[in-house]
């Protein structure tokens, strides 16, 4: 199968389910899934599911991950934080549609991998940590969109504290299994809203100011 006509119809299929932003249309056109998944598993990489990853992670379905970067509203120049690098194909999508994207990762072979995906598509303005994201990255703080990809028990007031004024964190909130995207925008005033969004199912963001690993 010609996994260009593949992405074609994945990102066809994102339009079909609501995804209306063409900036992030574009940029899921743009990156190779299938770069970010073993290579056995290429010709499932356009379809519309989680896969798995090693290490008992995933790469989040593509659906939810143009949802998740939909609700940042990124129009090019951001400071971007994402929790939860995986296999790095999150963030690849926010460097294409941001300034600069900072990712922390805990788990360090997942890390080191989406390392080298990144620097092959020599995405260069993704930098990336290993360690607990539920700290953020308070030395390039503030960021002016925050993602979290790993399912978290509430959202951490640390994170609200480096969201920049204006700015926007999606993060899926919830029990270990079944969560909901909650928006939380801070006004210039320093004011927070959250809103409630689609359900949804991670793995658990595991740290400080989330659950406990076991
Ligand atoms: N964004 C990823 C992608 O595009 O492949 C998918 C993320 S996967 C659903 C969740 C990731 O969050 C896992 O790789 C997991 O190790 C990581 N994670 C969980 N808790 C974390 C923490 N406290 N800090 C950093 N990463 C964490």
């Amino acid at each position: 199968m010609d996994l260009s006509v593949a992405r074609k119809r994945m990102v066809a299929q994102l339009v079909k389910r609501g995804i209306t932003d063409q900036r992030v249309i574009d940029a899921m056109q743009q990156i190779p899934r299938h770069l970010f998944v073993e290579e056995a598993m290429a010709a499932q990489a356009y379809s519309d599911t989680p896969l798995p990853i090693g290490e008992k992670q995933t790469i989040s379905q593509p659906y939810t991950v143009a949802l998740m970067t939909q609700m940042l509203q990124l129009t090019g120049k951001e400071r971007v934080l994402e929790l939860g690098t995986g296999s790095g194909y999150q963030a690849a999508v926010l460097a294409t549609l941001a300034g600069w994207v900072y990712t922390v990762e805990r788990i360090r072979p997942l890390a080191l991998k989406a390392r080298k995906v990144l620097d092959g598509l020599r995405l260069l303005n993704v930098n990336l940590r290993i360690g607990d994201g539920t700290d953020g990255w308070p030395e390039e703080a503030p960021f002016d969109a925050i993602l979290v990809t790993a399912g978290a028990p509430s959202v951490p007031d640390c994170l609200i504290d480096q969201l920049a004024p204006g700015g926007r964190m999606v993060i899926p909130v919830g029990d270990k299994v079944d969560q909901q995207l909650v928006l939380v925008k801070k006004g210039h005033d320093g004011s927070i809203e959250r809103e409630d969004s689609e359900g949804c199912r991670f793995v658990r963001l595991i740290g400080r100011h989330g659950w406990s690993e076991h």
